[in-house]
């Protein structure tokens, strides 16, 4: 199977990071996510599956790490500065390109699909507008770089400032 995402790591990401979950399944990292898990039930999958376990509680992350899981606490409210922290401290490369993203609602694999696969699956001016289609291998999400994908790339932009400004600091400490 293709491992998408650097050095292929994986993360589960606890309820309250929704948006975080989402930046990282569009940089092409396999990221699990919901908002039903117990912690408990995180403890396990990240241990069973060796993912990375992200979290804003500090109790579920002391607990992680006793059990000897690669755990990172984020405590901050802007899900960009987190995002950015978590690539200075694990090696992440944040770039959203439609080709390695990951789906933004399953985090399954998308494939880039043929355009007239998906006439009636899609409105017709966005059929007539675009020729480029992507589809998630898993739900059938049909993915294309419309005005969305401008605001996607915005926020790339910004979380890589951010990353450049926080190494910049680091390196003045
Ligand atoms: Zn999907």
């Amino acid at each position: 199977m293709k491992v998408k995402g650097e050095g292929g790591i994986r993360f589960i990401s606890d309820s309250m990071l929704g948006k975080v979950a989402r930046i990282l399944r569009l940089a092409g990292y396999d990221t699990l996510y919901s908002d039903s898990w117990r912690d408990k039930e995180m403890i396990r999958i990240a241990s069973k599956e060796k993912r990375v376990l992200l979290t804003r509680d500090r109790k579920l992350y002391q607990e992680a790490l006793k059990k000897g899981l690669d755990a990172y606490l984020l405590l901050g409210d802007n899900p960009l500065s987190s995002i950015a922290e978590l690539s200075i401290s694990h090696g992440l490369k944040i770039l959203f390109k439609p080709e390695t993203s990951r789906c933004t609602i399953c985090n399954g694999e998308v494939t880039q699909i043929e355009k007239r696969k998906v006439k009636g699956k899609v409105k017709r001016g966005t059929y007539e507008n675009f020729d480029d289609f992507w589809q998630c291998k898993k739900c059938g999400q049909v993915y294309w770089l419309g005005s969305h994908w401008k605001k996607i790339k915005e926020e790339e932009r910004i979380i890589n400032k951010k990353i450049l400004s926080m190494k910049a600091k680091k390196k003045n400490l």
